[in-house]
């Protein structure tokens, strides 16, 4: 009988997506306070080990970016990127990830 591969879970399935450091002269984000007005369903976020995370969700057929800094002892500050279309929304989905945009 052979052994099952030995997972570390902690590097493996206990983290999400990870951001690339940001590029100099990456693109600035416009964040601001809108929020979605529909109910909104997210698709990706990154990795909730990190004081930020970045959030890609849709809401009334519109896409939108959120940017999270997590307060443990107070509300979350929360920013935003659109609404937008699907396609400009991914695009920058991408950048964040890549740090091309932040
Ligand atoms: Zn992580």
């Amino acid at each position: 009988m052979t052994s099952p591969p030995i997972v570390n879970l902690d590097t493996e399935r206990a983290h999400g997506l990870h951001l690339g450091t940001a590029q100099a002269g990456s693109e600035k984000i416009k964040w601001r306070k809108w929020g979605p007005t529909a109910k909104a369903t997210v698709v990706e976020t990154t990795c909730t080990c990190k004081a930020r995370v970045y959030e890609l969700g849709h809401a009334g057929g519109e896409r939108y970016i959120a940017r999270i800094d997590r307060a443990p002892d107070q509300r979350d500050v929360i920013l935003y990127a659109g609404p937008m279309l699907a396609g400009k929304a991914d695009r920058l989905w991408q950048k964040i990830l890549t740090g091309e945009a932040r």
